[in-house]
């Protein structure tokens, strides 16, 4: 059983694969805080880093500590609700809730009552994952991502120290810091240390064990209308997320389908194109967008047809091309700013290296216009998926260049790779930096290869 753990505990979604279960030296299941205090002074009395485990759908491989001894701490055993205020507006819990088991326990109270930060992966991604990532969902254009849902966040550190991060004023970026060590909460003070922190962090600063998030009742059914835009070219798609951007047209669902080589799929929706449901009074103001933008066309449609169209864009992540596989080899570009008007020369310029990969360009999707944080800026833009065909040769090493090359790529364009997980190896961005300045007063040995991995121990992780 203590084996089984090791494989099952260090199982992840991402394309870093190749772990060896053994470097998983110790797992730890612990079902409440005393516990998981006991299992932080397991790795340090042996002196090993910890890896926390959500529900190891992030992308990015950072749950798995790659193949270095270490403990891994999983929160699968810490779903409790500590606290549900519906006056107040919050519920406290603990880190390995999903949204979909918290939401279900809110509407078993209030029916209309729910949590609004919902990924895809919403019935498996932990809500500590999902602050470790700063998640989002296709409704983060109205409801913003995982930090802006937050209102305390509870960890430990290496050194078994509570620390308590408050969002003060509804700000992310204040906060009231309390913690059982007074030196360390000075220093972490006057590092202005915020829940922006700890959002998109990875893991690396300590395992959080509880948090308060926002709930908030569902909007009263009121009148909306659907439409769907097609943009007839890759320019005028980017020219129309920008101005629905500018005029802060507020959307309840944004779906996109920027291209798919698919008969079944385009042969339907012609993209690029959008999906798109909106408050009545809105209409004109997005038809005048479209009547500004040559050769676009907008088109009212009924709630079935919209039904159907939000069905096929949802099951796309699923559907193979006509001959072969798709593979999620490089799964998320977040586009935003003036680089939205040259969308055609971003795409041509990606589709270009995954072509130079043996990867042949299959579909790209998205929720747009949507947020995300990079360097605590708040992004507005579109967050793109891109489904590949799976080559017929297909060796670790070509995954791995091919996304070396396509994160470069992004780099050259000002394109944001990976939103969800900010590429968290990457050691030229602020956030990289800052997390690195943190965990010099946090210790060091929570998930310590995310910050100093080198590009051929990634490389060999890849299956
Ligand atoms: C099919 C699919 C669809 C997806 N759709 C979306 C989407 O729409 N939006 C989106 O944002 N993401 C999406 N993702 C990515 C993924 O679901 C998120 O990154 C999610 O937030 C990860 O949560 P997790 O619990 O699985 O965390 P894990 O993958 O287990 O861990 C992620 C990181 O969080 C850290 N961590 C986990 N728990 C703790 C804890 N208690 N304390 C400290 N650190 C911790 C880990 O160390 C790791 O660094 C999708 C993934 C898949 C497979």
């Amino acid at each position: 059983m203590e084996k089984l753990n090791r494989y099952i505990i260090g199982a992840n979604a991402s394309i870093f694969q190749k772990i060896d279960p053994e470097t998983n030296v110790e797992v730890f299941m612990p079902r409440n805080d005393i516990e998981l205090k006991m299992a932080i002074d397991f790795a340090k009395e042996n002196d090993l880093p910890i890896t926390s485990k959500g529900g190891g759908s992030g992308m990015s491989g950072a749950c798995t500590g790659a193949s270095r001894e270490k403990v891994v701490i999983s929160s699968m055993r810490l779903k409790k609700i500590h606290e549900l205020n519906f006056e107040e507006g919050y519920v406290v819990v603990e880190p390995g809730l999903t949204p979909d088991e918290l939401n279900y326990e809110i509407q078993q109270v209030k029916p209309n009552w729910k949590f609004f930060v919902a990924p895809s992966s919403r019935d498996i991604a932990t809500l500590g994952g999902i602050i470790s990532t700063d998640g989002g969902g296709n409704d983060a254009w109205l409801a913003g991502t995982m930090v802006d849902n937050i209102q305390e966040v509870e960890f430990f550190d290496y050194d078994n120290n509570l620390i308590v991060v408050e969002k003060i004023d509804n700000d992310v970026n204040k906060a009231k810091i309390t913690c059982s060590d007074r030196k360390l909460e000075k220093q972490l003070k006057e590092k202005d240390f915020t829940l922006l922190d700890i959002a998109g962090s990875h893991g690396v600063l300590g395992f959080i064990s509880k948090i308060k998030v926002d709930i908030k009742p569902l909007p009263e059914a009121g009148k909306e209308n659907y439409a769907v835009i097609h943009a007839n070219n890759l320019n005028n798609f980017g020219k129309i997320i920008y101005e629905l951007i500018e005029l802060d047209i507020p959307l309840t669902y944004g779906e996109t389908i920027v291209e798919a080589r698919h008969p079944d799929i385009s042969g339907e929706t012609h993209p690029p194109m959008f999906i798109l449901k909106y408050p009545t009074e809105f209409d004109g103001k997005i038809k005048d967008i479209c009547e500004n933008i040559e050769n676009a066309d907008f088109t009212s449609i009924d709630l079935k047809k919209f039904e159907r169209m939000a069905d096929i864009r949802v099951k796309m992540a699923k559907r193979n091309p006509p001959e072969g596989f798709q593979m999620a080899l490089f799964e998320g570009y977040g586009i935003y700013g003036k680089n939205l008007l040259r969308y055609e020369e971003i795409i041509t310029k990606i589709n270009d290296t995954l072509r130079k990969y043996t990867f042949e360009p299959f579909i790209k999707f998205g929720h747009a216009p949507s947020v995300y944080y990079e360097d605590n800026k708040k992004i507005k833009g579109i967050i793109m998926h891109s489904r590949e065909k799976r080559p017929e040769e297909l060796t670790p090493k070509i995954v791995f260049d091919a996304i070396v090359d396509l994160v470069s790529a992004c780099e050259e364009f000002g394109v944001t790779p990976k939103p969800e997980h900010k590429w968290p190896y990457s050691k030229n961005t602020m956030k990289h930096k800052r997390l690195v300045e943190l965990t010099e007063v946090l210790g060091k040995k929570f998930n310590p290869f995310l910050l100093d991995c080198k590009l051929d121990e990634l490389a060999d992780l890849v299956l």
